[in-house]
């Protein structure tokens, strides 16, 4: 049959600080609509991948293509609007608004022309319709109204991956949507990206290798700033050196 687009590719990607290659040529191929674990050691360079990915850091050299268009180089900004979104380990959320204000605000600058910094309460209220599906999307329906600071930590989790949702990505990145979280909540978290990754293609970077082998159609591995392996979840962990340098822990 025909072969799957290409959603994301890293060729070559070189991050060097002075001396030191966080990455040191990663490539890296994710097929439109696969969900692909990003895993590693502390250190591997998974969150500096993640920043040349979405445009936080610029590569010494290398490139970055979605959808086949050159975006390393690019501000965030921009290579959100061309389709690719991350939600922060490190909170996006917004303590002292409710639930759903922080999806209308997520909502409205996705929106938003440059420079715009006020908005008319009329155009929030168009929007509202598509905030509560977000909301519901991401198990938080009934609580609209409820703060922000008031959420569990997983439950803040649940609304980040929905501000990040209110921008319609068609691949998003999520840097370790499991951590700090226990079992109850890593299990909601595990149905939600398989609902969020229905039409889109998810990148994610994940600790827990349970959570790994039940989402993961592919993962990396890096290692020391290179990817050691990359392929589909089952071949790629019974690969001796995969075994040796992580996952036999
Ligand atoms: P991981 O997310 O896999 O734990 P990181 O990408 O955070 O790994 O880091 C990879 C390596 O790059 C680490 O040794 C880290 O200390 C180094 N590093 C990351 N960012 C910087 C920076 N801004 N300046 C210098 N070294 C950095």
């Amino acid at each position: 049959g025909a072969a799957t687009p290409v959603a994301l590719e890293a060729r070559g990607l070189v991050k060097a600080f002075r001396e030191f290659r966080a990455t040191n040529d990663v490539s890296l191929r994710v097929d439109e609509g696969e969900i692909h674990a990003i895993i590693g050691p502390n250190g591997a360079g998974k969150t500096t991948l993640f920043n040349l990915l979405s445009g936080f850091l610029a590569p010494t050299s290398g490139e970055v293509l979605l959808f086949g268009e050159r975006i390393h180089g690019l501000p965030p900004h921009a290579i959100v609007r061309r389709g690719l979104s991350r939600s922060f380990q490190i909170s996006s959320v917004f303590s002292s608004l409710t639930v759903r204000e922080n999806v209308l605000v997520a909502l409205q600058s996705a929106t938003a022309l440059p420079r715009q910094f006020w908005v008319p309460l009329s155009r929030l209220d168009k929007l509202r319709p598509r905030a509560d599906e977000i909301l519901a999307a991401v198990g938080l329906g009934g609580a609209p109204d409820r703060l922000a600071a008031d959420l569990s930590h997983g439950e803040k989790r649940q609304l980040e991956i929905g501000i990040s949702l209110s921008q319609d990505p068609r691949v998003l990145l999520l840097d370790e949507p499991t951590s700090g979280m226990g079992s109850e909540g890593i299990a909601r978290v595990i149905a939600l990206v398989r609902q969020v990754a229905r039409g889109r293609t998810v990148v994610l970077v994940e600790h827990n290798m349970s959570v790994v082998a039940e989402l993961a159609d592919r993962i990396t591995v890096l290692q020391y700033g290179q990817v050691l392996a990359s392929g589909k979840y089952d071949e790629v962990r019974r690969d001796p050196r995969v075994i040796e340098a992580y996952l036999g822990e």
